[in-house]
C-alpha cells in the first residue's frame, strides 16, 4: 500500500503526515512535503507517531460494569439510560463531555444530536480548557471567532511578539518556520513574553520575565505608549473601529506611565521601554499568544488588550501583521466551527439568536432547538457533582487527570448515575469510573477533517483496520442516536456525508456575512473527500480558500467595524500568602502530549524527560528548605503532588512550573490538575491554570 496522507493528531499546527502501512501491522511516518503547514517537516512527537500504533493497551470491545459485551447491548443500554434520565429530570439533567481531538464529523454528530434533539445544550469540550478566551476576544472584537492570519504571515512579519507562548516546545513546527524566517532575515525581531525562560527564549532579541498574570497592564501600558507617540493609524480606526476613546482612558488610568507598568510586572524599565519601542516603529507585527494568555480568569481581557494594539496601529488585515491566537489541540478549531462548546449552535450560530436557531432547526428538520446555553466545562463537572447532571458521555478526554481540582471530578463520577467513556484507551483515570465504556477507533483508523490554527481543513485518513470492535466515534453516536428513537437526523453512510452536511449548512450563515463558509467543499461524494487537499476557510464558491481574512476592513458586528474592549486589568482570583507562597504555573513538555495516553506508549518520547518534575527558582528552593533533585511535596488549598525538584534559574522567582502530563496510569498521583484552582475567567469560562497559590516542601513533612 502506497503511503496515506494524513495529519498529525497532536498539537494545532495540523502538521501533513506521510504514513505507510507495515506488514507487521505499524507504519513508517513522514512528513508530508506538499502539506502548506509544515512541507515535509515533523516534530519528534510527530515523527514517534509509529511507536504509538497498536493494540497493545487499546479498547477493544464494548464493556458494561467491567464485563466485555456486544454493542447492541452498550448501545441500547446507553440510549435506554440516557433516555429515562431524559423523561424524569428533563434534558439538561444529561451531558457530553467532548475533545478537540475529535474530528469535526464527530464533534458535528455530538452537538446534532444534543442541541437539534434532546434539547440541551449541555456540550462541552475539553477545548475549553485551551483556546476558549481567545474565542471569546474574537467575539467581541471581530463580532466573529475569527483568526485574522496565515502562518505565512509569520514569516512576512518584521516582529514576531510570542505571548504565553512555549512555541518551541508546544507547536514545534511553527517555531521552526519562524527560526527559518530570521536566519534568513536577520533582521527580523522576535520578543517572547513569559515567566520563564523557555526554549522559546533562544531565538529572542528580547525576553520581558513579566510577572504571572500582568499581561493586560503590559499591553494596556503599550496602548497608551502608541498613542502617546502619535503611532495610530487614525483613519482606520476611525474608519474601522469604535470605542477607541473609552478603551484608552481606561488603558491610561490603569496602567500609567512605562515605569509605574514596568514596576507592577516586576520588567526592568530599559526591557519594557525597548520593546514598546520596537512595537511602535515596526509596522508588519504579529502578537501571537497561546495558553499564557487564555489560562486566565482574565484570559479574554488579555485577547482583548492584545487586539487593541493592532486595532489601535490598523496592523490586522495586511500581510505579516495582526494578532494571532495559537491552539492547542489539533482539531480545537474545527470544534468552533460545528459548534461543538455549550455556548454555540452549528456553523458559529449563536443559541441566543432566535434566526439562527430557526435556520439550523429547519435545516436539521429536528425536533427540538435549544435557546439556553448550556454548562462550560467546569461548571458541568460541579453540576454533576450536585446531582443536578445525571448522566455524562466523555469522548477522548481525560478529566480526571485535565480538569482543575480534578480530585472533585472524581467525586463526581463516582456519584453519577450513568457515566459513559468513549475512548481508544482501557484503562484511564477517568476509565475507572466509566460504567460503560465504548472503543473508539484512534489515529490512522478513522476518516474525518480537522482545522489547524490558520483556519486549514486537512483530512485524517484511516490507513489501518480498526482494531478489536472499535468504531469511528460518528458512528457510536449516530447509533446511540437512533436508538434514542432519532433516525432521521442519523442516517450517514460514511464521514463524507457528515461533512457534506455542515459543508452545507455553513451556506446559511449570517444574513450578509460569508466569514464561515465552507459551501464550497459541499457536494462531495467519497471519492472526492478521499482526494480533498487541505484549505483555509473560507471556502466559497471558487473552492480557493482564504489565507487572510479582513483585508477590506470589515468586521463582522452589526455596524461592520471592529471594536476596542477597554480593559481593565483584575488580578488573579486567588493571591499567594503566608501559608501558600508561590504560584504553580502549568503546562506542557516537548515529548509528550496532554495525559500520555499515546506518547506514554513511545519510549523514544519518554527518554526526553522520564518523571514528573517540578522547577523551581534556586533562591525560592533555599526559602522553601528543599534541595535540587529530591522528591517534594507541592501542596495547594486543592490537593498535592510528589515530584522531583529541579531547580533552575530559568524559573522566573514566585513561581514553580509542573508539567500536565503525568497521572496515576505513569506514576503515583502525579496529576498537576488536582492541584489547580477552579477559579474561570467570567465570559470564557477557561480556567486558571497559571495561578494556583502554592507551597513546596520536603517530601515527609506533614
Ligand atoms: Fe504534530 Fe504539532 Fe509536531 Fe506538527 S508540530 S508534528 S502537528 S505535534
Amino acid at each position: 500500500m502506497n503511503a496515506v496522507k494524513t495529519t498529525c493528531p497532536y498539537c494545532g499546527v495540523g502538521c501533513g503526515v506521510l504514513a505507510a502501512p507495515r506488514k507487521d501491522g505499524g507504519a513508517d511516518i513522514s512528513g508530508d512535503p506538499q502539506h502548506p503547514s509544515n512541507f515535509g517537516k515533523l516534530c519528534v512527537k510527530g515523527s514517534a507517531l509509529g511507536e504509538t500504533l497498536g493494540d497493545h493497551g487499546r479498547l477493544l470491545y464494548p464493556q458494561m460494569h467491567g464485563e466485555r459485551v456486544g454493542w447492541d447491548a452498550a448501545l441500547d443500554h446507553v440510549a435506554q439510560g440516557f433516555r429515562k434520565i431524559i423523561d424524569e429530570h428533563g434534558p439538561d439533567a444529561v451531558a457530553l463531555y467532548v475533545s478537540g481531538q475529535l474530528l469535526t464529523e464527530d464533534y458535528y454528530v455530538a452537538n446534532k444530536l444534543m442541541k437539534g434533539y434532546v434539547g440541551t445544550a449541555n456540550i462541552d469540550t475539553n477545548s475549553r480548557l485551551c483556546m476558549s478566551s481567545a474565542v471569546a476576544g474574537h467575539k467581541r472584537a471581530f463580532g466573529e471567532d475569527l483568526v485574522p492570519i496565515s502562518y505565512e504571515d509569520l514569516e512576512l512579519a518584521d516582529l514576531v511578539v510570542l505571548v504565553g507562548s512555549n512555541t518551541a516546545w508546544c507547536h514545534p513546527i511553527l517555531f521552526q518556520r519562524i527560526v527559518k524566517a530570521k536566519e534568513q532575515r536577520p533582521e527580523m525581531k522576535i520578543v517572547v513574553l513569559d515567566p520563564r525562560r523557555t526554549a522559546t527564549c533562544e531565538l529572542a532579541d528580547l525576553h520581558l520575565p513579566l510577572r504571572a498574570g500582568t499581561d493586560v497592564t503590559l499591553f494596556n501600558g503599550l496602548l497608551t505608549y502608541l498613542h502617546q507617540h502619535g503611532v495610530v493609524d487614525t483613519k482606520f480606526v476611525d474608519g474601522h473601529t469604535t470605542d477607541v476613546e473609552r478603551t484608552l482612558a481606561i488603558a491610561d488610568n490603569t496602567a500609567g506611565d512605562l515605569r509605574s507598568v514596568a514596576r507592577a510586572c516586576r520588567i526592568e524599565p530599559s526591557v519594557l521601554g525597548e520593546f514598546y519601542r520596537m512595537f511602535a516603529r515596526t509596522e508588519k507585527a504579529i502578537t501571537a499568544f497561546s495558553m499564557g494568555v487564555n489560562q486566565s480568569g482574565a484570559g479574554t481581557d488579555k485577547v482583548n488588550s492584545i487586539i487593541n494594539c493592532h486595532l489601535l496601529t490598523g496592523r490586522i488585515g495586511k500581510p505579516g501583521m495582526g494578532p494571532f491566537s495559537i491552539t492547542g489541540q489539533p482539531n480545537a478549531m474545527g470544534g468552533r466551527e460545528v459548534g461543538g462548546l455549550a455556548n454555540m449552535l452549528a456553523a458559529h450560530m449563536e443559541l441566543a439568536n432566535p434566526t439562527h436557531r430557526e435556520i439550523v432547526q429547519e435545516f436539521w428538520k429536528s425536533p427540538a432547538i435549544v435557546a439556553k446555553q448550556g454548562l462550560k466545562a467546569v461548571d458541568l463537572f460541579n453540576a454533576i457533582d450536585e446531582g443536578k447532571v445525571k448522566a455524562v458521555w466523555i469522548m477522548a478526554t481525560n478529566p480526571v487527570v485535565s480538569l482543575p481540582d480534578a480530585d472533585k471530578v472524581k467525586s463526581a463520577l463516582s456519584k453519577c448515575e450513568l457515566v459513559v467513556v468513549s475512548d481508544i484507551i482501557e484503562k484511564t483515570d477517568t476509565a475507572a469510573y466509566a460504567h460503560v465504556l465504548l472503543p473508539a477507533a484512534g489515529w490512522g483508523e478513522k476518516d474525518g477533517t480537522v482545522t489547524n490554527s490558520d483556519r486549514r481543513i486537512s483530512r485524517q485518513r484511516a490507513f489501518l483496520p480498526l482494531p478489536g470492535e472499535a468504531k469511528p466515534d460518528w458512528w457510536i453516536i449516530g447509533e446511540v442516536a437512533k436508538r434514542m428513537g432519532y433516525a432521521e437526523g442519523f442516517n450517514f453512510s460514511g464521514a463524507h456525508e457528515v461533512f457534506d452536511e455542515h459543508a452545507r449548512l455553513s451556506a446559511y450563515r449570517n444574513e450578509g456575512s460569508r466569514c464561515f463558509d465552507i459551501n464550497g467543499l459541499s457536494g462531495l461524494d467519497r471519492q472526492g473527500f478521499d482526494a480533498m487537499d487541505p484549505i483555509q476557510w473560507p471556502v466559497l464558491a471558487d473552492a480557493k480558500g482564504t489565507p487572510r481574512l479582513f483585508e477590506n476592513g470589515r468586521y463582522f458586528h452589526a455596524d461592520g467595524k471592529a471594536r476596542f474592549i477597554p480593559t481593565p486589568p483584575r488580578g488573579p482570583a486567588h493571591a499567594t500568602d503566608a501559608e501558600f507562597p508561590l504560584v504553580l504555573n502549568t503546562g506542557r513538555i516537548r515529548d509528550q502530549w496532554h495525559t500520555m495516553t499515546r506518547t506514554g506508549r513511545s519510549p523514544k518520547l519518554a527518554s526526553h524527560i522520564p518523571e514528573p518534575f517540578v522547577d523551581m527558582h534556586p533562591h525560592d528552593a533555599l526559602m522553601s528548605g528543599v534541595r535540587d533533585g529530591e522528591l517534594v511535596r507541592v501542596a495547594t488549598r486543592w490537593g498535592a503532588l510528589v515530584a522531583r525538584l529541579k531547580t533552575t534559574p530559568e524559573q522566573g522567582r514566585g513561581a514553580v512550573f509542573v508539567p500536565i502530563h503525568w497521572n496515576n496510569q505513569f506514576a503515583s498521583d502525579a496529576r498537576v490538575g488536582a492541584l489547580v484552582n477552579p477559579a474561570v475567567d467570567p465570559v470564557s469560562g477557561e480556567p486558571e491554570f497559571k495561578h494556583t497559590p502554592v507551597r513546596v516542601e520536603a517530601f515527609g513533612v506533614a
